[in-house]
């Protein structure tokens, strides 16, 4: 028998989200999430989505990755769908860091989890918590090949020239400072989607992808090749996000260290999660924000009008990078569903061949879609993003020709 199921692993700090995808079928058989590990209120979401069944859910203490992962494979198990079964090729797992040598998905050994360990320090919030998912499926089937998709993986064609920040080049090699950018499996994923929806290959097309979740990064993609993003050194860089402020002065740092008297450890809080939307204006929903400013909120309009601004300058700077714009492509939760956000953050940029048409983006849906008005210059398009199907395609290709 051969070996298409792939099980895609999204393990965060507390939580792990999964999703079993059958290759050759191109079908997903189940998904679902552990959130709240290591507290007695542990909770377990679980779609048999073969099997047509309903959500399970259950609530107890799961007292680490290793018991979160036992108890999906049970799930998985009751729906015949147990992760000792031969029909499973591999484990694909989402790494949010990779640094600069991983450029492609990897099949994991011991020196391939030396060197994510050894990025620790610079994805101190991410890397430890994909590293233990890895090592908890890895003792559940040693047998199998574990693969490693790395975030960053797609955004290491950007050129010097975007890659560095203007430091010091002694200071910043010594401690790996540059530019890695992260999302970079949803802008691979979307960019190549959009070229799709074009009818183009995704050689011959330029894109401006906007991933705008609860995270939220721009990248600019040539020819299928990610020439700049918005993220950084950490995910904390660029656009205006749910909780993370994006570009700010770095001497903002320093003046609330020196003068604000706030230690270095509040202000990395301060930045990551009480700024953005959260931090101008109480909401990081941005369905919250509308309803708020359709009441007549001045501060939901405020931090609305932040987060569009940033996002234009970033439409405005990668058009400049490429030069040539085929399309513009929206994606994630606020990119998927803001009708109001992708109006605002193309308004006045007709000059640039850039418009949508009201009612094309007015309608919602699931598959990718054009909004911008007939024979435009610039395609506008909601091309949804889907990491886990990326992340089991990258997996599977890499191991599941056997
Ligand atoms: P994450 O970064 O957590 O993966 P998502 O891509 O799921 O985030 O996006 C979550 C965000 O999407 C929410 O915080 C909310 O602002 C936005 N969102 C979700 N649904 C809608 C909607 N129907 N209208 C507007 N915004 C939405």
């Amino acid at each position: 028998m051969t070996a298409t199921r792939v099980l895609v692993l999204n393990s965060g700090s507390s939580s792990v989200k999964y999703q079993l995808l059958d290759m050759r079928k191109g079908g997903r058989l189940a998904s679902g999430l552990v959130e709240r590990i290591g507290e007695r209120t542990s909770r377990l979401r679980h779609t048999p989505l073969a099997a047509g069944g309903d959500t399970r859910e259950w609530t107890g203490p799961i007292a680490d990755h290793g018991a979160a992962l036992k108890a999906v494979a049970e799930e998985l198990a009751r729906d015949g769908l147990g992760l000792d079964s031969p029909e499973l090729a591999a484990i694909g797992h989402r790494v949010v860091h990779g640094g600069k040598l991983f450029t492609e998905p990897t099949v994991v050994d011991d020196t391939v989890l030396a060197e994510i360990e050894r990025l620790i320090p610079v994805a101190p919030l991410h890397n430890p918590a994909n590293l233990t998912g890895i090592r908890t499926a890895r003792a559940l089937r040693p047998d199998l090949p574990q693969v490693a998709v790395f975030d960053t993986a797609f955004h290491t064609t950007m050129p010097e020239a975007a890659a560095r920040y203007a430091i010091d080049v002694e200071t910043a090699d010594a401690h790996r400072v540059r530019r890695y950018g992260f999302h970079g499996t949803s802008h691979a994923y979307v960019s190549r989607a959009t070229a799709k929806l074009l009818g183009r290959t995704p050689e011959e097309v330029n894109v401006i992808v906007l991933h705008l979740g609860n995270g939220a990064s721009a990248s600019a993609v040539e020819g299928g090749r990610c020439v700049d993003t918005s993220m950084g050194l950490t995910p904390l860089e660029g656009l205006v996000m749910g909780t993370r402020s994006g570009d700010v002065d770095p001497a903002v740092i320093f003046h609330l260290a020196r003068v604000g008297g706030m230690s270095i450890d509040e202000i990395d809080t301060l930045l990551n999660k009480k700024s953005g939307l959260v931090g101008l204006c109480g909401d990081n929903d941005m369905r919250e924000i509308r309803r708020r400013i359709d009441e007549g909120d001045v501060r939901a309009k405020l931090a609305f009008d932040i987060y569009i601004h940033r996002l234009k300058k970033y439409i405005g700077a990668y058009y400049a990078v490429l030069g040539r714009v085929d399309a513009v492509a929206f994606t994630a939760g606020v990119g998927e569903n803001a009708a109001e956000v992708r109006a605002a953050a193309v308004a006045g940029l007709e000059t640039l061949g850039l418009a949508v048409d009201g009612g094309l983006n007015a309608v919602r849906g699931d598959e990718p879609r054009l909004i911008s008005p007939a024979g435009a210059r610039v395609a506008v398009a909601v091309v949804p993003t889907d990491e886990e199907l990326e992340i089991a395609t990258q997996t599977y290709a890499l191991v599941g020709r056997n």
